[in-house]
């Protein structure tokens, strides 16, 4: 594919490192190149894209759990007072995007920038050039509304992914706290304390009434039920939370929505690998999938990278679990996660693509023989991190761009489709937002286009 730099433009390294991976895979859809480019190193903003926080007519990013930005609020200049929207929407442009839902990582200096011409029509722009039409969500009509205490819908219940997935991130810190114990790439304790350092509303434990009130809110306005699944998570809990264990503490949350609303979502919970009988709490309560998250699946890196995991569980025993607890969800309905990219990271980290995709799809393979579909995020290096701090760049884009070809053959060879609880799966109408793995799958038929 030839170079559609138009001439005048200075540094086009970026365009023509893009250009060339869409040229190489072509099996692989262009908007999840792009995607998968703005997910690892993110993305600035003009003014004039910016929210106008909680009383615009545009969605604001809600801080959903992690930072997922490259720089601290301090250092985003008018993106820490005027907060970027959620999410940006891709279609059209020089590579004829599809419509590709991706969440907004800030990065002020990134190649990539959202800014409106001169009529005011927004624009994704790389190396100078416009490559895309940018779409912005629409404050959805829950946000208008508080609670009884004043508290924002946003704040309690965010809304992600265009609007499919309630976030419910009930416990805003974890307790593996201190670097020996945190995971090397997480900032979920520093988002905690920058946001608290910053004056906004950032509750540490969501009471279960408050979260009540807000789905309550959800229900009542979203009337196009768009909003389909909710997701209950937060940091690990390696003692107890008001005399609740993590499986009661995040169960508690799930017993009382299905009690209030039964039904009327998909329930799902990210949690620590539990023993089965703790599992199995988390099904009686009401949750249908179960997310324990895997992180990086080489020995080596899981014990320097995840020390707390490490330290409490241990890899065996964690993989153990997952494989257990397919006994209670069924396999399709265990989908544990890992970081896309950290296995790249220095100082320890693989140092060839080559070597990282095989020990990736290793763990891919031992997951996916048992019926178990894991699913990935795209690292984002945030800069308060160990990681973050290293590795700045995060992963090379071309490891992402193998990682889905390897995750799409991976899954065809044992017969999987994508998993349950994301959405519609395919170019043009994948509504994950913090990584490709949905736009890279074939679509289904019985989606709409
Ligand atoms: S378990 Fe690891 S990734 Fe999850 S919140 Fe705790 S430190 Fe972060």
């Amino acid at each position: 594919m030839p170079s559609r730099t138009e001439p005048g433009s200075t540094d086009t390294s970026r365009t023509r490192l893009i250009e060339r991976l869409m040229e190489q895979f072509p099996h692989v859809p262009r908007e999840a190149v792009i995607k998968e480019d703005l997910l690892r190193g993110g993305l600035a903003f003009d003014e004039s894209a910016l929210s106008d926080n909680e009383d615009g007519d545009v969605k604001p990013k809600s801080y959903f759990i992690f930072s997922f930005d490259h720089g601290t609020l301090p250092e985003l200049g008018a993106a820490a007072l005027r907060r970027p929207p959620e999410e940006i929407v891709l279609t059209g442009g020089p590579y004829e995007l599809r419509r590709t839902v991706v969440s907004v990582r800030v990065n002020p200096s990134s190649p990539y920038r959202v800014a409106a011409d001169a009529d005011g029509v927004l624009g994704l722009y790389l190396d100078g050039r416009r490559i895309s039409d940018v779409g912005l969500p629409p404050m959805p009509d829950y946000y208008r509304h508080t609670l009884d205490n004043g508290k924002s819908v946003m704040e309690v219940a965010p809304t992600i992914q265009w609007g499919y997935l309630v976030y419910l991130t009930v416990f805003r810190v974890c307790q593996y706290f201190g670097a020996k114990e945190e995971c090397q790439y997480c900032d979920i304790n520093h988002n905690w304390r920058q946001h608290k350092a910053a004056g906004r509303p950032y509750t540490g434990v969501k009471p279960v009434e408050e979260v009540l009130e807000a789905l309550a809110i959800i229900d009542r306005y979203d009337t196009a039920k768009t909003s389909t699944a909710y997701t209950l998570t937060g940091g690990a809990i390696t003692s107890h939370i008001g005399g609740r264990d993590e499986a009661d503490f995040y169960g508690q949350y799930a017993k009382a929505i299905e009690e209030r609303f039964p039904g009327r979502w998909i329930g799902k919970v990210v949690a620590q690998a539990l023993p089965k009988a703790d599992v199995q709490r988390f099904h009686d309560y009401g949750v249908q999938i179960y997310h324990p998250n895997y992180e990086v699946w080489d020995r080596r890196l899981f014990e320097l990278y995840c020390p707390g995991k490490e330290r409490y569980v241990g890899r065996d025993e964690w993989h153990r679990r997952i494989l257990d607890s397919a006994d209670v969800f069924g396999a399709r309905n265990v989908i544990p996660n890992f970081v896309a990219g950290v296995e790249m990271a220095e100082p320890f980290g693989f140092t060839t693509v080559k070597e990282a995709i095989d020990s990736t799809t290793e763990g891919l393979r031992f997951f996916m023989s048992h019926g178990i579909t894991p699913r990935f995020t795209t690292w984002c290096p945030e800069p308060t991190t160990p990681l973050g701090r290293t590795n700045p760049d995060g992963a090379p884009l071309e490891y992402h761009i193998r990682l889905l070809d390897a995750y799409r053959s991976t899954m065809e060879e044992y017969g999987l489709s994508s998993p349950p609880g994301y959405g519609p799966p395919g170019p043009g109408r994948a509504v994950f937002s913090v990584s490709s793995f949905m736009d890279s799958l074939p679509a289904r038929e019985e989606d709409p286009a």
